[in-house]
């Protein structure tokens, strides 16, 4: 039997790194990847848990599948937050599964593999992780993993049942990588974490702020992003290395989750609304064009009109550039279940339509704010819409497609005056 394997993803930034690591130690056991499943010995879906809706979309997945194995030699395995939570459950219900393995077992595909486990739910003590033989999808870009796992236990959220407690990776570890990963082209490298800011290093105890600093002074990092903070995390030894270093992108992603403290106290998130706002003006006057985005939920069990007026309120105060928002979704095992009462399912997406159309205005009024300007553009590949242009991003991580000489080498740095914006992007010509 041909080894070929085919590798499907949902979810967060970790689950597509999770893959990228996934597909790298097949390819360096004699694996080939094919972008047709019906062409796959070994399928692989690499699942999230977030919400109700990405998990019952890995059940319906897996009906499917189950027609493929009746056609021909094929493994399956369900691999991400999905295999963590349900565990025997998956292979109770879908009995066509050859094995189910959680992330704290991506290091260890080789041993789930070769048959050794077929549940493999658990956290080994020796996480491994090969970052030489990460399957990077860009030749620009690198996402590199610094801490796993959440230790926060906010009462809404699945992540510390489905990825385990927080660990960091050792800073030199880290630096190691991102050399690498320099070496091989990429000038744009992203930290990864649930909670990326509660970084330390295991050895020597520095913190996230300093691991920020010597990676942005890597030479060849053109672009330092991260993703994503707590806001109860964000210190001055973070905030002053954004400050102090040009290449970090002026970008933070912040969720925010509510603007009512009653509600924030609900959901553990450890901050009040005063203090949210407080750190951002704080941030504000060290970075002043910070570009903050947010996370949100509607409708967690309890919410008033009053505390979502308040959320609103918090939007319209901060004029978030990028904001994502989702109407709570009970998750298994999770304190929040046993929380005030539930909203009502209409009176969540009346909120949630509400709150997008007040971000909407925000975000264009922002958008237009940019007309006229000349930004630093970091060149990605050709727009997605139109492949004569060029797509990149600020250094405020805003999208902007431009005309530039289409020989322009990806990864360069060029000044583009913005022309017009769009509904979510910018659009310009180069003038360097
Ligand atoms: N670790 C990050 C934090 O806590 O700030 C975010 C991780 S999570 C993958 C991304 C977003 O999903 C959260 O910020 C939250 O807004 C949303 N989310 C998490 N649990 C949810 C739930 N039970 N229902 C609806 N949205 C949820």
């Amino acid at each position: 039997m041909a080894k070929t394997f085919f590798i499907e993803t949902w979810g967060c930034q970790m689950n597509d790194l999770d893959s990228q690591r996934l597909s790298g130690s097949l390819k360096l056991r004699g694996w080939q990847r094919v972008d047709d499943e019906h062409n796959a010995s070994l399928i692989l879906l690499n699942t999230c848990s977030i919400r109700e809706k990405a998990e019952n979309k890995v059940f319906s997945r897996l009906g499917e599948l189950r027609e493929r194995k009746l056609e021909r030699d094929l493994r399956i395995g369900v691999c991400g937050c999905v295999a963590q939570q349900e565990g025997e459950r998956i292979l109770a219900r879908a009995p066509w599964v050859d094995f189910v393995m959680g992330p704290g077992n991506v290091g260890h595909l080789d041993e789930v593999l070769a048959g050794g486990k077929a549940i493999a739910v658990d956290f080994p003590e020796d996480r491994r992780y090969d970052y030489l033989t990460i399957d990077r999808p860009s030749a620009t870009k690198a996402q590199v993993t610094i801490i796993e796992g959440c230790n926060k236990n906010c009462t809404f959220c699945i992540v510390p049942t489905t990825r385990g407690r927080e660990i960091s990776r050792p800073f030199d570890d880290v630096l190691a990588e991102v050399r690498f990963a320099v070496e091989t082209g990429r000038v744009e490298i992203e930290l990864l974490g649930q909670t990326v800011n509660a970084y330390r290093c295991p050895a020597t105890n520095r913190d996230f702020g300093a691991l920020l600093s010597a990676v942005a002074s890597i030479d060849g990092v053109r672009r330092l992003r991260f993703m994503t903070s707590h806001p109860a995390e964000v210190n001055n030894s973070m905030i002053h290395a954004m400050r102090d270093h040009a290449n970090i992108s002026r970008y933070l992603h912040l969720p925010v989750q509510s603007g009512s403290s009653k509600v924030l106290r609900r959901m553990k998130r450890l901050y009040t609304r005063e203090k949210y706002l407080e750190m951002l003006q704080r941030i504000r006057e060290a970075i002043p064009q910070i570009h903050f985005s947010t996370d949100i939920i509607v409708g967690f069990p309890g919410e008033t009109e009053d505390d979502f007026q308040q959320t609103l309120s918090l939007i319209e105060e901060v004029r978030y550039g990028s904001l994502f928002a989702f109407k709570y979704s009970p998750r298994p095992g999770t304190p929040a279940l046993r929380i005030g009462e539930a909203v009502d399912d209409d009176i969540a997406t009346d909120r949630l339509t509400r709150l997008f159309a007040l971000h909407e205005r925000i975000k264009q009024e922002r958008l237009e704010s940019y007309r006229g300007k000349v930004l630093s553009v970091l060149v990605e590949g050709p727009s997605k819409h139109d492949p004569s242009m060029l797509s990149g991003r600020t250094d405020d991580n805003w999208v902007v497609n431009f005309v530039a000489d289409p020989s322009t080498p990806l990864g360069s740095m060029l000044g583009v005056r913005i022309d017009d914006a769009l509904h979510h992007t910018l659009r310009g010509e180069a003038t360097t």
